[in-house]
């Protein structure tokens, strides 16, 4: 540790030693060549063998075939035959107030007297590179966190002058219907909307802040009536129409998700998962150009939590390239050993387990008629929540739309190109393989329009134009 300290330092000095003092521009770097790859370029175009894709001072200079893109003279040039060339890939639901674990929702699994909530969360903000690298290592180079403290906001610049971290757009404190009690006592990620003064207040608060959208966490609340619940949030979505910030809605109902379009919600972050969507929730989303992230697959992290802590077995982990940091596996591991008190929790739990398959099931057809609509579909995870992991959980979330009728392709461009789209400005540049656009790509080992489960076999990480292979990214995130 020390010895390589000690080298970064000495290799630090020598740079600067190394830095002309001439007063002269320094030559740009030569254009780089990933040359014989096949390029799935994300926008949904047939894949294309024997590629050359050009990356100019970190943006794709030309993609395409070895005649449309002829590799520039000079260029440093890396031969990637039987590598398939992607986007990198986009999350587009994700919270960095979250651990992955119960000790970012003592509201799920209580285990403050361990972890203390406000220590959790000092940490989350003091140390995000964790999650950056394991973003990064997996594939994922840019993300949306749709809701957190007001700290969430700064990780934009963090993660910008981070060469291993993903892009971040930040959406900040939530507004919610319901008043959650899940804060810190100097800081609010839940802002109450108590009625529509509260909510344009609320809007208002976030624009004057930079947040680059408004989200809404619409849970139906007991105490009060669904006209109530309505129409503070109209009057959010109104308030955010007039400051140009997207409306972003977590809302699981058709009823709830309606309003939420009637709002003019211009992203849905999970699915609708009580019932069928029907025409009139199809016309109003294509009205609206809504992108619908269905988000299947963070219920399972939740029971896979549960389960171990009820069965005393540590869950599953599924990072297969090693890059969760060895805190998170831990914690994840000592859900089998936390104390047996299970009765509680159980009886909370047990009815809302019981319900989550068929939600599922109402979810995937959902998908399947969202798609057959011509809905654009992103792909984000929620990471952040109990095993769904900040990076791998990309993986599953895939499969699940995959498995819901999906083509791989169909896939691919979901978690690329409209995600990106679902960013908002910042994914302008973001999400294909286009001349023009940033160079954020992987490199995988394996077809993933035969199978989106290729991307697993991920080997390199392009962020901006530089190459990283996945050994030196599973290493940081450690
Ligand atoms: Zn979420």
């Amino acid at each position: 540790m020390n010895a390589f300290r000690s080298g970064l330092v000495y290799g630090a000095l020598l740079a600067m030693l190394c830095v002309p003092f001439t007063g002269q521009a320094a030559s740009p770097p030569p254009p780089r060549a990933l040359v014989g790859g096949t390029l799935v370029d994300g926008t949904g175009a047939p894949p294309v063998k024997d590629a050359v894709v050009v990356i100019r001072d970190g943006r794709i200079a030309c993609a395409g075939t070895r005649v449309a893109c002829p590799v520039p003279p000079g260029a440093d040039v890396t031969d990637v035959s039987g590598m398939w060339v992607t986007p990198g890939l986009v999350d587009a639901h994700v919270h960095f107030a979250q651990t992955g674990w119960a000790d970012g929702r003592p509201d799920a699994l209580d285990v403050r007297d361990r972890y203390p909530y406000e220590q959790v969360q000092a940490g989350l903000r003091n140390h995000p590179e964790r999650f950056f690298h394991s973003y990064l290592c997996s594939g994922v180079t840019a993300v949306f966190d749709v809701g957190g403290y007001p700290w969430s906001w700064d990780l934009r610049m963090r993660a910008a002058n981070d060469p291993v971290a993903p892009h971040v757009a930040a959406s900040g404190p939530l507004l919610s219907t319901y008043d959650f009690w899940l804060n810190v006592p100097g800081e609010k990620q839940f802002i109450y909307l108590a009625d529509e003064k509260a909510a344009r207040e609320g809007v208002r608060y976030l624009a004057a802040n930079g947040a680059d959208a408004v989200k809404v966490w619409y849970i139906p609340a007991k105490t009060r009536s669904a006209e109530e619940m309505a129409t503070v949030v109209m009057a959010a979505g109104d308030e955010a129409r007039k400051v140009g910030l997207p409306l972003i809605v977590h809302a699981t109902d058709l009823h709830e998700a309606k309003v939420a379009l009637k709002a003019g919600a211009r992203l849905l972050v999970h699915s609708v998962d009580d019932q069928p969507v029907d025409d009139e929730f199809i016309a109003m989303a294509r009205a609206n150009g809504t992108i619908y992230c269905p988000t299947l697959t963070v219920y399972e992290g939740y029971m896979k939590m549960y389960n171990a802590f009820f069965t005393h077995k540590a869950p599953a982990v599924d990072d297969p390239n090693g890059c969760v940091n060895a805190v998170t596996l831990a914690h994840v591991a000592e859900t089998a050993s936390l104390p047996d008190d299970p009765a509680p929790v159980k009886q909370r739990i047990e009815p809302r387990l019981a319900g989550v398959n068929a939600a599922r099931a109402v979810m995937g057809d959902n998908l399947k008629r969202v798609l057959a609509a011509g809905i654009p579909i992103a792909m984000g995870t929620d990471a952040g929540n109990p095993l769904t992991l900040a990076g791998p959980s990309v993986y599953a979330e895939m499969e699940a739309m995959q498995g819901a009728g999906m083509t791989p392709i169909e896939v691919l461009v979901a978690a690329t190109r409209t995600s990106a789209l679902a960013l908002g400005p910042l994914g302008k540049d973001l999400g294909t393989i286009e001349a023009g656009k940033v160079a954020d790509l992987v490199l995988v080992a394996a077809d993933p329009t035969a199978d989106i489960a290729a991307l697993r076999k991920l080997r390199s990480v392009v962020r901006g134009g530089v190459v990283h292979p996945l050994g030196e990214l599973a290493a940081k995130g450690r």
